[in-house]
């Protein structure tokens, strides 16, 4: 079944939802589920690609297991495991007509039509389960991949570990991202960086942020307020394997002007460049060497030209049947 066009954007025909598989337009909620009053829900966002041998999920596993952490920490249980999330991706996938395609799944705290309750104790609304797709082109621009974009350092703190914890992906860390977001876009920037509580460095309202200094790749360590990126776990394979000098450290706000390269990655922004910082040019104003290259890498492995760094299995083709198969191995 093909996809159906909503504007510019196809849409997958179906949602999965607890374990079936829904028409698009069926996948509502009532106004007076939990999350829609108390935005309990944790979520992923994941991108399958056309790659040289077919399309295939980047890093779905990894993806998952941080979608049944984050409904961990929020005691969110549902009755599908990892495995049951990777199984229904595939299959959603293979039946849309979309080669390519970003992926959304979400947990979240529904309503009890029979027997509904309406406070904020979450404990007596269900939870509900969906996977949703759509086609979803360059999160940040198609030319920001090559020429970086303009960002700025937020007014707004980045929420902090024993308040909303940024460990896990919840719906509701998201109200601090728009913040950071809404700002940044009024003020003429494609993109907030926040700072921590300290005042240190943390991450974008949707990337995590890689600095080049003197050759050294430093990025802000995971027990910083910032989510574990896929990604950023990638371009850290990457590095590695290209003999990269690798420091996780707290990084000064001043030392964002003084870098050599500065770049955000997320699955959405995938490898994103920053040429200004406040209005202050970060090197040279153009996309940085170490950048260039290890973007490069990146998309060899993403669009399966090469294997993965450690012979590692990144890849679920969904003409396999949600095996994963290793590139090149
Ligand atoms: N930080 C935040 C706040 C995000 O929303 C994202 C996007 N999921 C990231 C970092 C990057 O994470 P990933 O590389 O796993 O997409």
């Amino acid at each position: 079944m093909a996809g159906k066009d909503v504007a510019t954007m196809k849409i997958g025909p179906k949602v999965w939802k607890n374990g079936e598989f829904v028409n698009w337009d069926d996948a509502r909620v009532h106004v007076m589920s939990h999350v829609v009053n108390y935005g309990s829900s944790v979520f992923e966002g994941i991108r399958c690609y056309k790659t040289t041998q077919g399309s295939a999920v980047f890093r779905l596993t990894e993806h998952m297991q941080r979608l049944q952490n984050s409904a961990k920490i929020y005691r969110m249980e549902t009755k599908f495991d990892r495995q049951a999330f990777c199984d229904a991706t595939v299959e959603l996938i293979a039946g849309s007509g979309l080669d390519e395609c970003y992926i959304r799944p979400l947990i979240m705290r529904g309503l009890n039509e029979e027997k509904p309750s309406f406070g904020v104790n979450p404990f007596p609304s269900p939870v509900d389960a969906y996977i949703a797709i759509w086609q979803w082109g360059k999160y940040l621009g198609e030319e920001a991949l090559e020429n970086g974009i303009d960002v700025c350092v937020s007014s707004w703190t980045r929420i902090t570990s024993n308040s909303m914890p940024a460990m896990a992906k919840a719906g509701a860390n998201y109200m601090n991202s728009q913040l950071i977001k809404m700002e940044a876009i009024l003020g003429g920037f494609s993109e907030g960086i926040a700072l921590d509580d300290r005042g240190m460095v943390s991450e974008g309202s949707g990337e995590n942020i890689f600095l080049v200094n003197n050759g050294k790749l430093i990025t802000p360590p995971l027990g910083a307020s910032i989510l574990p990126g896929i990604t950023r776990d990638s371009v850290l394979h990457i590095a590695r394997e290209l003999g990269i000098e690798i420091v996780e450290s707290q990084i000064q706000r001043a030392a964002l002007y003084l870098a050599d390269e500065l770049f955000f990655t997320g699955t959405a922004a995938e490898i994103t460049p920053i040429r200004s910082v406040d209005r202050i040019t970060v090197g040279d104003g153009k996309r940085g060497e170490m950048t260039r290259m290890i973007q490069e890498e990146f998309f060899k492995i993403i669009l399966a030209e090469r294997p993965a760094p450690l012979g590692a299995s990144w890849h679920t083709f969904i003409h396999d049947t949600g095996e994963k198969k290793t590139v090149g191995a």
